[in-house]
């Protein structure tokens, strides 16, 4: 059996529980190594074998996971944040069901989220956005032309940017033309939930600045729109005149 398990974030503490007992379990790991943190592999067996898979192809990873079904063992692919975000799970999994491979996913902490704690921020505040962005700009993996970033930024919803932190100022571009103002909040997140986390606010027409003056190249996310700033309207569900099937409205 092959576990796709999602590591979390960063810090290592926040894996799940049902990832943490299938690493204690593995007979084999293969973990991204730019990103998972390696305090996690210390929970392996001692005889179990593990691959960084920052240095193989997805033809060498499913040769290793065939090897390991061969025997009847049970290997764990260990994906940074969530599996399902940007972690080219698909192709495995298309791979291993072709060879009749059996396999499970495992959900993770996605980065976004671990950011979001960072910033002790909420994505989604009534009267300022309801809806979550999750997008990149293209590199060497193209982004389909209807999902070009000034068509998402023209919705003003939050958005957080994953893999562009090498791009900002293209993004500013897209972002702008896309109808947000330059001086509309965002933040860069560096190494969310990491001991070297580190944080840094500004607008939509300073990102690049931000980075540049922090040095700031890699492993950040970039959080755009009005949640970060100070207005928004109380939920309905905690208001006191506002009853629902749980509780009735105060007087
Ligand atoms: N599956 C992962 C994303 C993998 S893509 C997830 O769910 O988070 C890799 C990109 O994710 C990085 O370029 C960066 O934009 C973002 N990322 C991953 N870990 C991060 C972290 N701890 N803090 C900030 N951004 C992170």
């Amino acid at each position: 059996m092959i576990y796709f398990v999602g590591a979390g974030p960063g810090a290592a503490d926040l894996i799940t529980v049902r990832g943490w007992n299938l690493l204690k379990e593995a007979n084999v790991i293969i973990y991204a190594g730019s990103l998972v943190n390696k305090q996690l592999l210390e929970s392996a067996k001692a005889e179990c074998r593990i691959y960084n898979s920052a240095s193989m192809t997805l033809e060498e990873v499913i040769a290793v996971m065939k090897a390991a079904e061969e025997k009847g063992e049970m290997t764990v692919r260990l994906h940074t944040g969530d599996p399902s975000i940007y972690g080219a799970v698909r192709e495995q999994m298309d791979l291993l069901s072709k060879a009749d491979i059996p396999y499970e996913m495992v959900p993770g902490v996605s980065s976004f989220c671990g950011a979001a704690a960072a910033l002790k921020a909420e994505y989604t505040l009534p009267d300022v956005s309801q809806t979550v962005i999750i997008t990149r700009m293209a590199g060497r993996t193209p982004v389909p032309e209807k999902e070009e970033i000034s068509l998402l930024a023209s919705h003003g919803a939050t958005m957080a940017i994953f893999l562009s932190t090498g791009l900002l100022v293209p993004l500013r571009e897209r972002l702008i033309i896309g109808g947000y103002q330059e001086d509309t909040p965002a933040a860069i997140v560096y190494k969310a939930t990491w001991p070297e986390e580190q944080i840094f606010y500004g607008t939509v027409g300073n990102l690049p600045e931000i980075a540049e003056k922090n040095k700031i190249t890699k492993t950040a996310l970039i959080l755009v729109g009005d949640f970060l700033g100070d207005a928004y309207e109380r939920s309905k569900l905690y208001d006191p005149a506002f009853s629902h099937e749980f509780r009735e409205a105060k007087k």
